[in-house]
């Protein structure tokens, strides 16, 4: 038959792969998969041992050309061959993507309590962020911001305000003096000393909400710091009345603390109004809530009311001390703290979260920057 190979020809017939060839092979592709140590040199040791140009890939072509009677034996032997050496690249395949994976989740893992490279963004401290909340209030009402120096004259913090020098606030109020005495500067104890120095400078009509820092001489802990926040206001025109400081400090009182809020004025005493009251609100944590006083209520101490701030009428004397006619004009002031406003507000138990800077707190109660 023309074209068939003549099998009795052995030098037309090429020789039919032998088992050692195979063997060798087969070994050779074993070694190969097993040294191959990813998935990168694996491929490599396919094309190598596996591939098209593969011995076993050319003992198979070369079957097609073996005398008939040597077909089946040879074809037996190479195909059990390459059976052999596809299943050790499967199980290597496997093996080598195991660990492929395995290695990824471990080297992309996160370990959450590590410190991150990233700069967090900051965030603005809840108390200015209240002061500027309360300066927005009162400007909302027409008023002005007005503020004063920390290092205050005494005369502005004391004598103008009607404390003499005997009086007993000026020991009640613990007091930083400023070095030398002579010069009769001190810490301001309490942002009051504005009422004086804006109608000094703004004259009358003034109606002026004064934030600002304030400084005695506390230890710092739970309820108490050094260095706190207040925020005074003062109103005097003509014709103002108990009546406009109380609608003034309602109002002042539900945009720090919801309209539900309620408020009473309680009869008190400063030397730079007259008559003066406190401000206090009904309890909002038991009180309010649940119409009943809770004796063992941390807000407000088992009373229902929590004391805000103090207020009243501007003390003539303090009116005629700025050059101001008592006769023609009168006025209301008032002065609350604001690290107690964010307390109450917020429900901030410790006052030294306040002063320690933990950005966390900040994000909470300020907001970001
Ligand atoms: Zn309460």
């Amino acid at each position: 038959m023309p074209g068939d190979p003549t099998p009795t020809d052995p030098a037309a017939a090429p020789a039919a792969p032998t088992e050692e060839h195979v063997s060798a092979a087969v070994e050779a592709a074993l070694v190969a998969f097993a040294a191959a140590a990813d998935l990168d040199a694996l491929k490599q040791a396919r094309l190598d041992h596996a591939g098209d140009r593969s011995p076993l890939a050319l003992a198979n072509r070369s079957i097609g050309q073996l005398p008939g009677s040597e077909k089946a034996a040879a074809g037996k032997l190479v195909g059990q061959a390459r059976g052999r050496v596809q299943q050790a690249l499967q199980a290597r395949q496997a093996e080598l993507e195991t660990e492929r994976d395995e290695r990824i989740l471990r080297d992309e893992a996160v370990d959450v309590t590590l410190p991150t490279a990233r700069r967090a963004p900051g965030a603005v401290h809840p108390l200015p962020a209240l002061v500027d909340r309360v300066c927005d209030v009162f400007t909302a009402m027409g008023w002005e911001v007005g503020e004063g120096p920390e290092v205050e004259a005494e005369w502005y913090n004391f004598d103008a305000l009607g404390f003499d020098a005997d009086h007993p606030a000026r020991q009640m109020q613990d007091t930083f003096y400023v070095d030398p005495p002579e010069h009769h500067l001190v810490l301001r104890t309490h942002t009051s000393p504005v009422q004086a120095r804006s109608l000094l400078t703004r004259g009358v009509p003034v109606y002026v909400v004064a934030p600002g820092r304030t400084f005695r001489t506390d230890e710092l802990d739970a309820t108490h710091t050094p260095v706190f926040h207040q925020v005074e206001g003062l109103a005097v025109d003509e014709g103002l009345t108990m009546a406009d400081l109380k609608g003034t400090l309602t109002h002042f009182a539900r945009e720090m603390f919801g309209e539900a809020v309620t408020t009473r004025l309680r009869p008190s005493f400063f030397p730079f109004t007259e008559p003066s009251a406190e401000v206090d609100l009904r309890c909002f944590v038991c009180a309010a809530r649940t119409g009943e006083v809770d004796p063992a209520c941390r807000t407000c101490g088992g009373t229902g009311w929590i004391e805000w701030g103090g207020c009243g009428m501007v003390a003539p004397q303090v009116l005629v001390a700025c050059g101001v006619d008592p006769e023609r004009y009168s006025g209301f002031a008032f002065g609350m703290g604001i690290e107690r406003t964010l307390m109450f507000r917020d429900g901030v138990a410790d006052m030294r979260d306040m002063v320690e800077g933990d950005v966390r707190f900040a994000r909470m109660l300020g907001g970001i920057g």
